[in-house]
């Protein structure tokens, strides 16, 4: 019962420990520290989903690349190719055209036949840009309100696009709103898109609550700021984390000198999205993103990313990826850490690591604890939630080098105390005296064993006995001065080392021991000598340590105690 007491007690200090290094790392984290270490695993986890063999069939990529460029002879596209392209697209009706490219200023001839093609063409959707310094207007022949989305992408500090704007109220973007547009929201391109493809089967946005929108079979959750790994993010407007299935290889592609051509397939352009925007190096529309450390991404695509994970998710059950929020992320730091925090204390005091020297178990034991915290984390990020997991495996490392620390502590003290009177035990008094004689010190060594203690046992019961001689080696700690020393030498006998002594002194001190034991009034009736407990010192106190042995002084001593035992007992006796 007592022992259980214990456990509990050492095992709420040791939660209360991790609790409050949880709270630490979590401090830390609300900086922004952890967040390059939780980006890399979410970058990883993408990556190793990533499936290259997968293509999105509802989506067609129109690229201009490099060799575009060179047979086209111009970029800007001509407004008169732009409106070729898009008049040869909607031969084989698609459900949607996205041009990401600008169309603000006239380019070349032909802005006539572009503006036809742009307003009879339907469900054909330019770009805007309305976040930073440098707005970009969308063209003028496009309905603004249906014809546009925004081109903006939110990129992390590391420069990556993790999230996908779908939409912003008009009042951040002040500089390019008119005043007629203040009370709008202003929708992105992917959005546009997306929406206008759901809109034909049948599938309407349902706003659930300020944070929520549901959309056919999906809820998407407006990121916040310190959702998932994130610490202080610009959360504004309404963003999606992308769960990006893979790179470039998830959409179909043709070359823009292709459709101009005619050489692409009825079937490529029937029914689907087409995306038309710049592939080519030198245009420089590239970005990095979680799937490749090296290689960047064109903004075409990551739009067309960010389309069709709504698309997918409303229709196909595509998983949605979430931050945990701030509360369910603290909660999980702070339930991992004590968690392991309370299994590491069972292994130690139950499984018996405790006796075994714990270090070479705790190296063991933490890759595999640090194995179980990215596997868990991993198994919500495949259901669509993302768990912080550097900051757990911090706190939890933290708690448990601090509880190893303790241990140490406790192992070492358990290594040099007497188990039963929790005073120093025989092999510290064998280190201590080793280097009294080292140092050449003047001492005196009393050996001090308790009268009749045989008796004292068989008439109160060993127990008794025990709290006994507990009551003693408290007597003797409280008798003797700072720089004195004391310790069970074995059964009831103890000794006292006080260095650089008069015998005189010691004589002093000794009395003090005999008044003090007396005045606790340990009621011995057994005794031949008193009513009460008593004790026999042998003491030699010697001048000089000059060729003198542990052993030589202890025979001395022990001598001594003999003598005071012969001559009646409850008595001093030095040599
Ligand atoms: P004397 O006055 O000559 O010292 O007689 P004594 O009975 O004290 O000496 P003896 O050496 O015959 O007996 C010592 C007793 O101390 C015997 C042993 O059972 C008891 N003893 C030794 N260690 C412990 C202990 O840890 N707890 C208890 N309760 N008794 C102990
Ligand atoms: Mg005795
Ligand atoms: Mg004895």
């Amino acid at each position: 019962m007592l022992q259980l007491g214990r456990q509990i007690r050492q095992l709420g200090g040791i939660l209360a420990v991790s609790s409050g290094i949880s709270a630490l790392i979590m401090a830390m984290g609300a900086t922004g520290l952890w967040q390059p270490l939780e980006w890399f695993a979410f970058d990883r986890w993408l990556r190793l989903h990533a499936n290259d063999n997968v293509v999105d069939n509802r989506f067609l990529i129109v690229t201009i690349d490099e060799n575009d460029l060179q047979e086209l002879e111009e970029w800007p596209i001509s407004d008169s190719s732009m409106a070729k392209v898009l008049q040869q697209l909607q031969i084989y009706q698609p459900r949607a055209i996205g041009i990401d490219i600008y169309r603000d200023l006239l380019v070349g001839n032909g802005r006539t036949e572009l503006k036809t093609a742009l307003q009879t063409i339907p469900n054909v959707v330019g770009v805007e840009k309305v976040i930073g310094e440098q707005p970009v207007p969308p063209a003028s022949e496009l309905d603004p309100q249906e014809q546009v989305g925004i081109s903006d992408l939110v990129a992390d500090n590391d420069g990556r696009i993790r999230r996908g704007l779908l939409a912003i109220p008009c009042e951040r973007t002040v500089k390019s709103c008119n005043d007629s547009e203040r009370h709008q929201i202003k929708y992105g391109l992917a959005t546009k898109l997306a929406l206008i493809y759901l809109e034909q089967d049948n599938i309407y946005p349902r706003v659930l609550d300020k944070d929520r929108l549901q959309l056919g079979e999906a809820i998407f959750r407006r990121f916040s700021a310190n959702d998932g790994g994130y610490a202080n993010a610009d959360g504004a407007g309404t963003q999606i984390l992308i769960n990006y299935p893979a790179g470039q290889t998830f959409f179909d592609t043709v070359t823009i000198s292709q459709v101009l051509n005619g050489e692409v397939a009825a079937n490529q352009i029937q029914d689907r999205i087409i995306l038309i925007g710049a592939t080519a190096v030198s245009l420089n529309d590239l970005l990095h993103t979680p799937m490749s450390l090296e290689e960047r991404l064109p903004g075409v695509y990551i739009h067309a990313h960010i389309a069709s994970q709504l698309i997918g998710s409303a229709l196909d059950g595509r998983t949605v990826l979430q931050g945990a929020s701030p509360w369910i992320k603290h909660l999980w730091i702070l339930l991992s850490t004590n968690l392991t925090m309370a299994l590491v204390y069972g292994a130690i005091y139950h499984g018996g690591v405790y006796r075994q020297k714990n270090l070479s178990s705790l190296v063991v034991a933490m890759p595999c604890v640090w194995f179980g915290v990215v596997g868990i984390v991993y198994g919500f990020f495949q259901v669509g939630l993302w768990l912080p997991v550097a900051a757990p495996i911090i706190s939890i490392s933290m708690s448990s080098v601090l509880l190893l620390l303790r241990q140490n502590q406790q192992l070492h003290g358990l290594a040099s105390l007497d188990g039963l009177t929790r005073i120093a035990n025989r092999r510290s008094f064998d280190q201590y005296l080793q280097r009294c004689i080292h140092h050449q010190e003047k001492l005196a060594l009393v050996i001090c064993d308790v009268d009749y203690f045989k008796r004292y046992n068989d008439t109160y019961g060993h127990q008794e006995g025990d709290t006994c001689l507990i009551s003693v080696a408290k007597t003797l700690q409280q008798s003797v001065r700072r720089s004195d020393f004391v310790a069970r030498y074995g059964g009831e006998e103890f000794v006292i080392v006080l260095p650089n002594t008069e015998i005189s002194v010691a004589h002093e001190i000794l009395q003090g021991i005999q008044a003090k034991l007396a005045s606790l009034e340990i009621v011995h009736q057994a005794s031949d000598v008193s009513d009460y407990v008593t004790l026999s010192f042998g003491m030699i106190a010697l001048d000089s340590l000059r060729d003198v042995t542990p052993k030589v002084l202890i025979e001395q001593a022990d001598k001594a105690l003999y003598r005071a035992k012969h001559q009646g007992r409850n008595r001093i006796s030095s040599l």
